[in-house]
């Protein structure tokens, strides 16, 4: 008989063939207040759960007696808990990988929006208000030369130093849990401790994953260190950062710019008051948005949920104690 599993992400027509082939497929295509309903209708005979931006807690997995496995389409698992899973022995997957050059461009584009000004003076030109050639008010800063601070060098932290370090000449300095010697030898990266990092960065980029050690490891001790020319970028999690002294910091010209992909809550407020800094560029979590890499990693998550629910280890296996019990 076919294992039942619930899709709370559309998938490709490709991959939706691919995984009725092998399973019962119950498609909720959006996530208000009907959808979740339909989402717990269904969790009573769900053998797989795949989808994204959804934090399933205990309240919603206890409806899921016979669940074997989730397949998250994020490399962060931040809306698990690993520990539940793990005593259940549900195998937990992510999609590491196949997203990190992806989001790493994201990362760069904040960069260089934030330095350089750009949708601020993109919307100068829009409104019609270019009357006169820029000067020293409308002027940004260089990128190049200037020192990338990457807090968290994972995956998604190295593609960065690899962009800023042979692309710009930046100067790289590093803080993570453990030294990396083989991105200090190829990107010729300096490892920092965090209020050092935080110091001597002109960027600091947050690369890091949303754990209980990283909510709220950015506030305002860690802005007041930055200086006054510093910018700084979260393409990981909003909740890392304290998100009202980022404002503060923002407001007061402790730090010159911020680039937000990700914030405390999302969508963002229309109320937040971030919208109304000009010295603040926020996109909407579109770290890893791009055509190609979205349908990689729903790929990557319905090799990992059939290799599940196969009986097989999946590829990229989160909980990994859930397989050896
Ligand atoms: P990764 O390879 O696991 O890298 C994360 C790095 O963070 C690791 O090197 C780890 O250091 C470091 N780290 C963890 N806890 C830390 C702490 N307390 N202090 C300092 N460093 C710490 O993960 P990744 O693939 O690069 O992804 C990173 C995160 O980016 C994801 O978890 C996700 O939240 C976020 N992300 C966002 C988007 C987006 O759309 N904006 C897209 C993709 C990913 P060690 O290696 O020393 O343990």
């Amino acid at each position: 008989m076919k294992k039942q599993v619930v899709l709370y992400k559309k998938l490709s027509p490709t991959l939706m063939a691919r995984l009725q082939a092998q399973a019962e497929v119950t498609l909720i295509d959006t996530l208000d207040s009907e959808g979740l309903a339909r989402l717990r209708a269904a969790l009573p005979r769900a053998h797989g759960l795949l989808g994204a931006s959804l934090k399933l807690d205990a309240g919603l997995l206890d409806l899921a007696p016979d669940l074997q496995a989730i397949a998250s389409v994020s490399v962060g698992v931040d809306n698990y808990d690993i520990d539940y899973l793990t005593e259940r022995r549900i195998l937990l997957s992510n999609t590491p990988d196949v997203l990190t050059e992806t989001t790493a461009d994201t990362g760069f584009a904040l960069i260089l929006a934030t330095a350089r000004r750009v949708v601020e003076l993109a919307n100068v030109v829009r409104a019609g208000e270019w009357t006169r050639n820029v000067g020293p008010a409308q002027f940004g800063t260089d990128v190049h030369g200037k020192t990338l601070g990457i807090i968290g060098m994972g995956r998604i932290g190295e593609a960065l130093a690899q962009r800023g370090h042979f692309g710009f000449g930046m100067p790289v300095i590093y803080h993570s849990q453990t030294p990396k010697p083989a991105v200090e030898q190829r990107f010729d990266a300096q490892y920092r401790s965090l209020p050092h990092l935080l110091q001597e960065a002109d960027f600091v980029c947050l690369t890091l994953p949303l754990t209980a050690a990283t909510e709220g490891l950015i506030g305002a001790r860690e802005f007041a260190l930055m200086g006054p020319e510093t910018i700084f970028i979260n393409i990981s999690r909003g909740k890392v950062v304290d998100e009202a002294a980022m404002i503060e910091a923002l407001r007061d010209g402790q730090i010159r710019a911020a680039g937000l992909d990700v914030f405390e809550r999302e969508p963002l407020n229309p109320d937040s008051p971030l919208l109304r800094l000009n010295n603040v560029v926020a996109t909407p979590h579109i770290g890893s948005a791009t055509h190609e890499t979205r349908e990689a990693m729903a790929r990557c998550a319905v090799d990992n949920l059939l290799a599940a629910l196969g009986g097989e280890r999946p590829k990229n296996l989160v909980n990994v104690q859930a397989w050896k019990a």
